[in-house]
């Protein structure tokens, strides 16, 4: 970690080249989390976009956990983020940096901002910074610091108050606008009027939020500020402290929001949950990652792609500028579909210990990835998947009133006949169905006379697929087995 955050540090003296916009330089961003809770739909989706731009252009993607926020930090939550980025394959190419283990790296730049006069010592207390603002509010006037301590030329500031510690605080611009392009919104402009003489550092000498993620997006040569549009008031600040220290902007693209199902905020209900709970709840990655490509971000009528389709196509200019839509049903039949691609042993790896939870015994039953061959179909999680294959790997307790209601004393010398022929049938599915119908025939009945009282022998239900796909997967041992079992 340490010669990492050196080979950081080291980055801001050759920082001054705009790589934005120079086409020699390589694409760098960043997902910067403040640890304060899961990685969350929205995370996930601003980490994915800021991936998917480095991949695009060859760049690299750098993860820095903001962690400068002590009371609210977690190492727990650092470990809930990097778990769900892993989750979604989501890896940095560079990092976890740690703000927290960049303190002298932030001091020594408020020094140099001190030294070159874009920074300055204020010694008024908070009280003193209130009762300005009261003043203000009272004579109609927006709050803001009045510049007590700000030097001017000509300007006698005040004598230091003997035994205070001052903050420090950053010299903005009085005059002009900030203005950026950004890759989402198109032009924004912010008067200077606007903005206030930011504290960089407290009276402690820690650096403030702003002020970090200033420091960490110049050394660490950040050519596009992919993030939630809830930083956007933050970013003309962040772009003037940029400038003073002479570093060249980034590309800034603030993403909409995400809201609910009912076009409210995301709820713990809607989304609102660690990207972790999916997993548990059978979602695989790959279904999360297309279902989060697409909030917000469109390929024409695509809607189904791989990461590497993603990947070759992503860019900033085809990103929504109104919130996206949670969509639980959608990512259920994308769910559905990266299921259905899955290979049998990839969900068997996934569904066994579910189905062990369950008391699944799978020493005599059926091959487990041929039941999820059959079954993958129709399921929408994994989880589903694994309670639909327990008819494979469970005695059948049929309820008895069922039972009596399909096995009458009149389909029984049908269903006598079919467990005879089971004794020497080539056991194929073809062959098995053919066998069913001509026992129909024979006996004169129709399918469901049959089928419904052998599920119930065989499963227990009278819902499963086809009886033949399910009579075929059992086997002739415990078809045989199950069926003398009600037929004596
Ligand atoms: N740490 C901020 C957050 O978690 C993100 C800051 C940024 O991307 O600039 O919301």
């Amino acid at each position: 970690m340490t010669a990492a955050t050196n080979s950081v540090t080291s980055a801001a003296t050759s920082a001054a080249t705009n790589a934005a916009t120079s086409a020699a330089t390589k694409v760098r961003t960043r997902f910067a989390p403040s640890p304060t809770g899961f990685l969350h739909l929205g995370g996930a989706r601003t980490a994915l976009f800021a991936w998917a731009y480095a991949r695009r252009h060859g760049g690299i993607f750098i993860l820095r956990v903001e962690d400068t926020d002590v009371e609210r930090s977690t190492p727990e939550a650092v470990q809930a983020i990097i778990e769900g980025m892993e989750w979604l394959g989501l890896t940095p190419d560079e990092g976890p940096f740690y703000q927290m283990r960049r303190m002298e790296r932030y001091r020594e730049v408020v020094a140099q901002m001190l030294k070159d006069g874009t920074a300055y010592y204020c010694y008024c207390t908070p009280d003193e910074v209130e009762a300005m603002r009261e003043r203000q509010r009272a004579a109609g006037d927006k709050p803001r610091y009045d510049g007590t301590w700000r030097p001017e030329p000509g300007k006698t500031l005040p004598a230091v108050p003997e035994g205070r510690k001052p903050v420090v605080r950053f010299r903005n611009p009085q005059e002009g606008d900030v203005t950026w392009d950004d890759a989402v919104k198109g032009p924004i402009t912010i008067s200077n009027r606007e903005l206030d003489d930011l504290i960089i550092a407290r009276p402690d000498g820690t650096p403030t939020y702003n002020f970090c993620v200033v420091v960490d997006d110049w050394d660490m040569r950040i050519t596009h500020v992919i993030r939630g549009d809830d930083h956007v008031n933050n970013t003309p600040r962040q772009i003037n402290i940029l400038k003073a220290l002479g570093g060249e902007l980034p590309v800034y693209g603030h993403l909409p929001m995400i809201h609910g199902p009912d076009g409210e905020k995301l709820s713990k209900r809607h989304g609102a949950v660690s990207v972790m709970e999916y997993p548990l709840q059978g979602y695989l990655p790959e279904a999360m990652l297309n279902y989060l490509a697409r909030l917000g971000w469109s390929h024409g009528d695509d809607e189904i792609f791989s990461m590497e389709q993603f990947c070759a196509w992503f860019d900033l200019g085809h990103l929504s500028k109104s919130p996206a839509q949670f969509n639980p049903e959608k990512l259920a039949w994308l769910n559905n579909h990266y299921i259905r691609q899955a290979e049998p042993g990839r969900l068997a790896a996934l569904v066994r210990p579910l189905m062990e939870q369950d008391g699944a015994r799978f020493d005599s039953a059926p091959d487990l990835d041929s039941v999820l061959a059959l079954l993958k179909e129709r399921v929408k999680t994994v989880n589903e998947l694994a309670e639909a294959a327990m008819l494979f790997y469970r005695e059948p307790a049929p309820e008895p009133a069922l039972l009596s209601q399909h096995l009458t004393d009149a389909v029984k010398p049908a269903l006598l006949a079919y467990a005879a022929h089971c004794m020497t049938i080539d056991w194929k599915k073809e062959a098995l169905a053919a066998m069913l119908k001509e026992v129909l025939a024979a006996h004169k009945l129709k399918m469901p006379q049959l089928a419904m009282p052998l599920r119930l022998m065989l499963t227990g239900q009278l819902q499963t697929p086809s009886i033949d796909a399910v009579v075929e997967l059992f086997g002739r041992e415990t078809v045989s087995a199950r069926l003398a079992r009600f037929l004596g």
